[in-house]
C-alpha cells in the first residue's frame, strides 16, 4: 500500500512516499480497518518528524493523526460500524482499564497513544485502529473537511468548553489565528456567544477571521496587544485567553487577562518555559489551565457538532499523496489559514 513516511528524524526532507508497505491486518476482534479518503496535517506532525523525547521511531513510520475514510473490515466485537460506513477517526487510543479511563478521562491514560505519534498514522491507504475510535458521519461532509476536523476541534473543544468553560458574552483572546486549533476555538466561542479577539501578524488572516465572526482584530506587528485590550475594555481585560504560543506571548497574555480570568494552553510553539508573577496570579484569582486532546465524551460531542453542520473546519489547501512533502512545507512556513489536507484515495 502507499503511504507518507519517515525513516529518520530530521526536517521535512525526511518525508518519503512509499508504495511497498504491507496492508495492515486487524490485530483483534475490537479493531477496524479504514480505507483512508483524506488525511490532514497538524503541528504535532512536525514535532514527530523532528523527533519527540521518549518516542522511538519504528521505520518506516507512517505520519498523520487525522483522517476520514470508509470502513473496509471490522472485527467480530465491533457492532456500531459496518463495512462501507463513512467515518472520522479519534486519534487518541487508550487502554480503557486505568483509573483515568474508568473516570472517562482517556487523554490522562498512562498508556495513551496517538495515531501518527506512537502508532502508525493516517497518511496511508489503510489504517487499523480500535473500532470505538471510528465515528460515522454524513456523506454530505466533504472528505477534506472531515479529515481536517478531529484533532484540532477535539483539542479546542476541551480547552474552551470543558476547561475554560466559556460563557455567552465573555471576552476571549485567541493568539495565532489561522492555525487549526485557533480557528476551531474561534468557531466554538462564536457558537457559545462569546466576544472573540483574534491576533495575527497577517492582515489577510485577520480579515478572514472577521468573516468567520471574530469581533476584534489585532495585528501583533502593529499594536501592543495587551495595551490595546486594556484600553478597549476600560482596563477590565479578558475573561479567557487561549495561548498555544508559549514563551513569546505569555507575558502579554497575562497582561491582557482580567480578574478571575482563565488562561488555557495546549502547547508552546515558541518555547516551553514561561514566567508568571505569583502575586498577580493569586490577587486576580486567575486559573492557568493545561489541556490536551479530549476524552471519548468530548469526541462524541464534536462529532455531533459536525453531523449538525455547526462546526466545519476551513481547509487551506489540498495536496496529493505524491506531493505530501509540499503539504508539510506549507504547514512549516505558517502561511496557512485553516487545515492542510492530503488526499489519499
Ligand atoms: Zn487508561
Amino acid at each position: 500500500m502507499r503511504a507518507l513516511t519517515i525513516s529518520k528524524n530530521g526536517g521535512t526532507e525526511q518525508i518519503e512516499v512509499r508504495n511497498d508497505l504491507p496492508m495492515p491486518d486487524l490485530r483483534g476482534p475490537g479493531d477496524v480497518r479504514v480505507r483512508v479518503s483524506a488525511a490532514a496535517l497538524n503541528h504535532l506532525d512536525l514535532f514527530v518528524i523532528g523527533g519527540l523525547p521518549g518516542v522511538k521511531l519504528a521505520a518506516p513510520f507512517i505520519l498523520g493523526s487525522d483522517a476520514c475514510g470508509v470502513i473496509d473490515a471490522v472485527g467480530d466485537d465491533v457492532k456500531h460500524v459496518t463495512v462501507g460506513d463513512y467515518v472520522i477517526l479519534n486519534p487518541g487510543i487508550s487502554d480503557g482499564t486505568c483509573e483515568y479511563c474508568l473516570d472517562g478521562e482517556q487523554p490522562l491514560c498512562p498508556r495513551y497513544r496517538i495515531l501518527g505519534e506512537h502508532v502508525p498514522g493516517t497518511m496511508a491507504e489503510y489504517v487499523v485502529l480500535p473500532g470505538k475510535n471510528a465515528h460515522t458521519i454524513p456523506r454530505s461532509v466533504s472528505s477534506e473537511q472531515a479529515a481536517a476536523f478531529p484533532l484540532a476541534t477535539l483539542t479546542a473543544w476541551r480547552m474552551l468548553v470543558s476547561r475554560a468553560r466559556v460563557k455567552p458574552g465573555e471576552d476571549v483572546l485567541i493568539w495565532g489565528i489561522g492555525g487549526g486549533v485557533a480557528l476551531a476555538a474561534l468557531q466554538i466561542c462564536k457558537n457559545i456567544g462569546a466576544r472573540v479577539w483574534v491576533v495575527s501578524s497577517s492582515d489577510p488572516k485577520l480579515e478572514r477571521a472577521a468573516a468567520m465572526g471574530a469581533d476584534e482584530l489585532l495585528n501583533r506587528n502593529l499594536v501592543d496587544v495587551a495595551k490595546v485590550i486594556r484600553e478597549k475594555t476600560a482596563k477590565r481585560g479578558m475573561d479567557v485567553v487561549v495561548d498555544n504560543v508559549g514563551q513569546a506571548t505569555w507575558s502579554q497574555s497575562l497582561l491582557a487577562l482580567g480578574r478571575r480570568g482563565r488562561l488555557v494552553t495546549c502547547g508552546g510553539t515558541s518555547g516551553p518555559t514561561v514566567e508568571t508573577d505569583v502575586r498577580r496570579l493569586f490577587w486576580n484569582q486567575w486559573s492557568l489551565l493545561g489541556s490536551t486532546m479530549g476524552n471519548d465524551a468530548e469526541f462524541e460531542a464534536i462529532t455531533n457538532e459536525l453531523r449538525a453542520g455547526r462546526l466545519l473546519p476551513p481547509v487551506d489547501s489540498v495536496f496529493s499523496l505524491d506531493d505530501g512533502r509540499l503539504a508539510f512545507e506549507r504547514l512549516e512556513k505558517g502561511e496557512q489559514f485553516g487545515k492542510v489536507v492530503v488526499r489519499i484515495s
